[in-house]
């Protein structure tokens, strides 16, 4: 490891932790018109994802629930980067996010798309993990999709 991609790391595991410690946008959204539950039975990350629409554009995104620092941190950071963002944008997002936590990375231009939630590019290392960092992100997707009321499972 260079001394160059060890202070990556070491950001991106601030960033992380700073995530945990002070979760963004962690509350009950009352006036929410979409919303689901997740549920990682292998770790026991609980997420809860709110969503209020504009018409094709998500205005607002709130979460609760408990769980591990990387399902807080990817919550946290996902309701950040979604704010102000159309269905169709999200969708993307969704995407290039998963490629990235699975290390299969095919948009040349993933990095500047995807900008903080790069922080997560070392989970791909360990699979175990991906699923806490996806449970927020397959949550809001059954939220935008109006999937029934059967909570979502990451298994
Ligand atoms: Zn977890």
């Amino acid at each position: 490891m260079t001394h160059a991609s060890s202070d990556v790391r070491a950001l991106y595991q601030e960033v992380i932790l700073d995530h945990t410690k002070r979760p963004r946008n962690f509350r009950r959204l009352e006036d929410a018109d979409r919303h689901a539950q997740g549920m990682n039975p292998l770790c026991g990350d609980r997420v809860e994802v709110f969503v209020k629409m504009n018409g094709d554009r998500i205005e607002e995104v709130t979460f609760t629930g408990a769980g591990c620092s990387i399902s807080t941190a990817s919550a946290s950071l996902m309701t950040q980067i979604l704010k102000g963002k159309t269905l169709e944008e999200a969708r993307d997002l969704f995407e290039k996010f998963h490629d990235l936590v699975t290390g299969k990375i095919k948009d040349p231009d993933f990095q500047k798309k995807l900008g903080k939630l790069l922080v997560f590019s070392g989970v791909c290392e360990y699979p175990v993990r991906v699923k806490c960092a996806t449970l927020p992100w397959h949550t809001l997707k059954a939220a935008l999709e109006k999937a029934g009321e059967e909570p979502v499972t990451t298994e």
